[in-house]
């Protein structure tokens, strides 16, 4: 499955300048495979063969769109091992979290087939004038992806599925440290259907100068990126330029709020997987976890004991749980968020100390009586570490919840639902999970408010960001 070059235009091709740029097993820090790196010329070739296939592309009927996605969705799910062997060795993660990724991944060409026959408009009658208001949805042109190293497969699809739905072709650049997953998505896309051209693969060392061209491009019309947000504020800055369409999935800070009404089972479960699905290198992460004061011993006893059963190691062996981090930087940074913690008067009930050797692992660790002022507190820690505080006074808790610039996902666990809803809406943030540590689902609309973003992906909002509203006032 390794596909190492620039895929435009339906064609496997080496970068216009000749250079090329590693990708690294984080297990073992190997050199897997060198990949070209696309240049300008290489942009100009993709977004002329995107315009060429558009055309064709946008003419089909909803109907004939739905039933390629629906065979990449077939394709995929026939193929969920290969993948998620390929995104464990360029991303590390474990091969679970790996299949869990692929399958998710996959669901996304099945959902947007069934979305792609269900772009509604309306018709009414204008008020005062009697015309007829025709409202519908028009492909809104080229679009740019720009996807992270976190979900090499998922971020990509949640992209092009609602992309190619609504009618658009796309230019996608992936994370330079992940972007095998991209390129083998390739032939399986050809397999079923997709037209040379309409779908374009440019990984690069450059990635700041080719987007940016490429959002220059007059024929762009949409600009979808899922990253960090300082990489978002300057693409949305670039963005103004030609008033480009911005779908943005940026950084989070997630709170779990537990309250002292929480079943403990159920609130150990969801903290669990909203910490260490991904090993924690996920946007949607638990990132501070509140636990009501009456609670706090025995649910930091009970979270420390599962994460230290936890078994660390190469993902592709099974039995693993939790693989090493991306990179060497990413786990140093963790580390960094430790060490600041415990400086700081956090304790250590697990974990905490990175092994040596090769590969960059960084193991499951649970911190309690984290002060306010802790970095880990206020910037995402992106790796395996719970930070625990406690809370006595429900106001007191939603403040502290909302006190962050991101608004991606909070958890929040309770028995009792009418306060348990209540608290939800007064929590400032795109996404809520009530008791339950996960909320990524392509049927649902997944996105942030504040700092965490612009649009939704998935649900029935997801294909409305790749389409233009357009009023057609009539009278017969
Ligand atoms: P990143 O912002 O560093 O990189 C994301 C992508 O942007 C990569 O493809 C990268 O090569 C590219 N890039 C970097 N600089 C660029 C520039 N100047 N112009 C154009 N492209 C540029 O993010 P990352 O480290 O790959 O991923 C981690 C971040 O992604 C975290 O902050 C995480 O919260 C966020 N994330 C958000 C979501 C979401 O849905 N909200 C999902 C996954 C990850």
């Amino acid at each position: 499955m390794k596909h190492t070059d620039l895929y435009i235009d339906g064609q496997w091709r080496d970068g216009a300048e000749g250079q090329r740029f590693d990708v690294v097993n984080p297990a073992t820090e190997e050199v897997i495979a060198s990949v070209a790196s696309a240049e300008i010329a290489d942009a100009d070739a993709a977004l002329d063969a995107a315009e060429k296939a558009m055309l064709d592309w946008a003419a089909r009927s909803p109907r004939a769109r739905s039933e390629v996605l629906r065979k990449a969705w077939e394709l995929m799910t026939g193929r969920l091992e290969e993948f998620a062997h390929l995104i464990t060795l360029e991303n590390g993660k474990a091969k679970a979290d790996a299949m869990g990724e692929a399958t998710y991944a996959a669901e996304f060409f099945r959902w947007f087939a069934e979305e792609a026959v269900r772009a509604d408009g309306m018709i009414t009658r204008a008020p005062a004038s009697g015309a007829r208001i025709m409202v519908h949805h028009k492909p809104a042109g080229l679009a740019v992806l720009v996807t992270p190293w976190n979900y090499p497969a998922a971020m990509g699809t949640r992209k092009i599925a609602p992309a190619l739905a609504a009618g658009c072709a796309v230019i996608i650049k992936p994370a330079s440290e992940t972007p095998l997953t991209m390129l083998a998505l390739m032939p399986l896309l050809e397999e079923a259907g997709v037209p040379a051209g309409l779908v374009n693969v440019l990984p690069s060392r450059r990635s700041g100068a080719l987007v940016d061209h490429i959002m220059h491009d007059p024929r762009v019309r949409v600009v979808s990126f899922t990253g960090s947000t300082s990489v978002g504020r300057t693409l949305l800055k670039g963005a103004a330029d030609q008033v480009l369409k911005p779908a943005m999935e940026l950084g989070g800070n997630a709170p779990v709020v537990v309250l002292e009404d929480a079943d403990m089972g159920t609130a150990i479960e969801g903290t669990m997987l909203a910490k260490m699905r991904n090993l924690g290198e996920a946007c949607t992460a638990a990132n501070r976890i509140y636990v009501h004061e009456t609670l706090a011993e025995d649910f930091t006893r009970r979270l420390s004991a599962e994460m230290s059963a936890l078994k660390v190691g190469d993902g592709t062996d099974p039995s693993v749980n939790v693989g090493p981090l991306v990179n060497a930087s990413t786990r140093d940074k963790v580390a960094a968020f430790v060490a600041d913690a415990v400086a700081k008067g956090a304790r250590v009930e697990c974990g905490g100390v990175a092994p040596g050797g090769k590969g960059f692992y960084y193991p499951p660790t649970v911190l309690s009586n984290v002060p306010e002022t802790a970095d880990c507190v206020n910037d995402e820690i992106f790796g395996p570490v719970a930070a625990i505080q406690t809370f006595s006074d429900e106001e007191d808790v939603i403040r502290r919840a909302n006190a962050t610039e991101y608004g991606l996902v909070a958890y929040v666990f309770s028995e009792d639902f009418k306060r348990a809803l209540q608290i939800c809406e007064r929590l400032d943030y795109g996404m809520v999970g009530l008791n339950r540590g996960l909320v990524s689902d392509p049927a649902a609309p997944f996105g942030g408010v504040k700092q965490s973003g612009l649009g939704r992906e998935g649900g029935h909002e997801g294909m409305l960001e790749f389409m233009e509203t357009q009023y057609i006032s009539a009278s017969w």
